[in-house]
């Protein structure tokens, strides 16, 4: 048992418990040290110095993110000697930095440029001695800008620890310690697998999104160009935050209007092409297991995940689903579907998806993503470069009237909502699965058990007299897990040719798409688990919450596809793999192939 310990803060008494560090008793019990190499979901680093405090009997202020509890311990906070350390740190961090706020993509939402505000710290009290470099703008998905870097080493921890990709290394010593890439040969030419946690932990502006916001803005003022959106499900619980609404609040008819007054022709929804992902995979995993097929089949609608797969277990390619992410189903549809039913030339179509993933932008340049005889998703913009937008356009997005997307492919249920929090697409699919191995609907729709693990692994059994079989799943959220989770299937196929799992759910972040590496800056674990309860709520709150009763997804099979896994929804909406290097991550050959 964890030894209790009694501790004063400030003068105030805190019962606390020996494993907590002083900054995380000091927080819990309403009293705010500043930090900013620090944050609560990694360990820490203790390399800034900001949250030093005096502890008595001590001879030197200590780091409170790595000094620990102990019994009878007096801590102070707030004296002029802790005052001035802290504002000679920042001091000398903006000296070694690019102070270019007004530019800059975390202009008020950096961490650094809070805390100088808050303790009156100027940039003129040492001189300049910044050498600029340049960005690498190597990779698709994230630019590394070393002139903002404050050598905090968030994003190094996230990397490695969190997602065991360790594309990001520190270099140097003492205070010439520095970030890089493996071989220093920039992000798009390491193993990186574009997930963007590091933009999301990063305090400052020094790792974010490639913007594409310039080319969308042509592209809404060009008069030769029919401009189409689609919105990913956790983008719609994301976007509240960031206009002075309650937290995790689902706000799609808002979404739909600002993206009216931002001037798009068209506007679906990736909710719809969730379901449609609900119906071709969920046939996928039953024909799989009643023909003896490759099982277990996992989940293809994470990029990041992919991309990681491809890397690190080439070997179990043959595992993963052959379908395209909701992204790229509906994407290709626009280009083909849409087009034929609205007249438009697909070659004026540009496709503009919003999205919480930085590594959607790499999978829409990904060379096969073209099944529609053209770049089926043009542009990818990450939900805060769509805050952006609606900012840069004046709307005020709190007071818009809700509006609804456009017939065809923007009607979705709750179970196409759900995919944005980890554990929604098995959900979705066992709801789905269920129902076309037994031609009735689960008696409760809700698979409580899969939900809110954060940072994990969660495995359930679905078991039901009307059904062949017993469906052993798992759901993995955060790459350290799917490696975990996949190194036991490995293990497993090597001991006795098969695994003891059905179906596997991966998403590459923490938490799910909610906590995407394109979502809002300044987001903890606790904060992904808000927006997913919001995803929850409107899954409850929707009239139809199984995929197979969209009735735009039938239709589309009536008018168009066929049925699920036909020869054109084959061509159109199913995909192949590549085994990557682990050194750059380039793909070496193809490992499945298309059929
Ligand atoms: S990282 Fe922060 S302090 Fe630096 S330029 Fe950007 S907003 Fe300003
Ligand atoms: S995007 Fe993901 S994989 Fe790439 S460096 Fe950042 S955390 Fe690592
Ligand atoms: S890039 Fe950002 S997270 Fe990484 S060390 Fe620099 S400031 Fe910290």
């Amino acid at each position: 048992m964890t030894k209790q310990v009694t501790v004063t803060i400030d003068g105030k008494e805190i019962n606390t418990t020996a494993d907590k560090t002083i900054v995380k008793a000091a927080k819990e019990n309403g009293i705010h040290i500043p930090t900013l190499c620090y944050h609560p979901d990694l360990k820490p680093t203790g390399s800034c110095g900001i949250c030093v405090v005096e502890i008595e009997g001590r001879r030197q202020p200590e780091r409170a993110c790595t000094t620990m509890c102990s019994e009878g311990m007096n801590i102070t906070t707030n004296t002029k000697i802790l005052r001035d350390a802290r504002k000679m740190i920042l001091e000398m961090i903006l000296a070694d930095h690019d102070t270019d706020c007004p530019a800059c993509m975390a202009n008020g939402k950096c961490e650094l440029q809070d805390l100088c505000d808050n303790m009156s710290v100027t940039t003129r009290a040492i001189p300049k001695k910044l050498k600029m470099q340049p960005v690498d703008m190597t990779s698709p998905s994230i630019q590394r800008d070393p002139n903002k870097c404050i050598a905090c080493g968030r994003c190094v921890e996230v990397c490695s620890t969190i997602q065991t990709v360790d594309a990001l290394t520190e270099s140097g010593r003492g205070s010439k310690v520095f970030v890089t890439t493996a071989f220093d040969e920039g992000m798009g030419n390491s193993p990186c697998v574009n997930c963007g946690q590091c933009t999301v932990f990063c305090p400052v502006g020094a790792l974010t999104e490639i913007s594409e916001i310039d080319l969308v803005w042509d592209a809404l003022l060009d008069p030769t160009k029919h401009v189409v959106v689609q919105e990913a499900p956790s983008v719609r619980v994301a976007l509240a935050e960031e206009f002075g609404m309650e937290k995790g609040l689902a706000t799609p008819g808002k979404m739909y209007a600002a993206l009216r007054r931002l001037g798009f022709d068209r506007i679906f929804d990736t909710n719809f092409s969730a379901d449609l992902t609900i119906m071709e995979e969920g046939s996928e995993l039953i024909h799989r297991a009643t023909t003896g097929g490759v099982l277990p089949l996992i989940t293809s609608c994470s990029p990041g995940w992919v991309k990681f797969g491809e890397t690190f277990f080439p070997d179990l390619a043959d595992h993963v689903s052959t379908c395209k992410s909701p992204q790229q189903m509906l994407g290709t549809l626009i280009k083909t579907y849409y087009a034929e039913k609205s007249g438009v030339d697909p070659k004026d179509i540009v496709s503009v998806s919003i999205m919480p993933c930085t590594a959607k932008k790499f999978e829409a340049r990904r060379p096969e993503m073209n099944d529609s005889g053209y770049r089926d998703v043009d542009y990818v913009l990450t939900t805060r470069e769509f805050v952006r937008m609606i900012k840069e356009a004046g709307i005020d997005f709190k007071n818009l009237p809700d509006e609804k997307p456009d017939s065809l492919m923007g009607d979705y249920t709750g179970a196409a909502t759900i995919f944005g929090a980890t554990g929604g697409v098995m959900e979705a699919a066992v709801r789905s699965a269920f129902f076309l191995l037994t031609g009735e609907n689960l008696p409760s729709p809700e698979l409580k058990v899969l939900r809110g693990v954060m940072n994990g692994i969660q495995e359930a059994t679905v078991e039901h007299e009307k059904l062949p079989f017993p469906i052993k799943v798992a759901v993995a959220n955060g790459l350290g897990n799917a490696r975990k989770l996949l190194d036991k299937v490995r293990a497993q196929k090597a001991e006795t040719g098969k695994s003891e799992y059905h179906f596997i759910e991966i998403m590459a972040c923490p938490g799910g798409c909610v906590g995407g590496g394109g979502q809002p800056f300044g987001c903890e674990f606790v904060d992904r688990g808000i927006r997913a309860e919001g995803l929850y709520t409107e899954d409850t709150d929707l009239p139809l919450r199984y995929s197979h009763d969209n009735p735009m997804v039938n239709k589309i099979y009536e008018d168009y596809l066929e049925k699920p896994n036909s020869k054109l929804a084959h061509k159109l909406l199913h995909t192949y793999y590549f085994e990557r290097s682990k050194t750059d991550g380039k793909a070496v050959k193809e490992v499945t192939h298309k059929h």
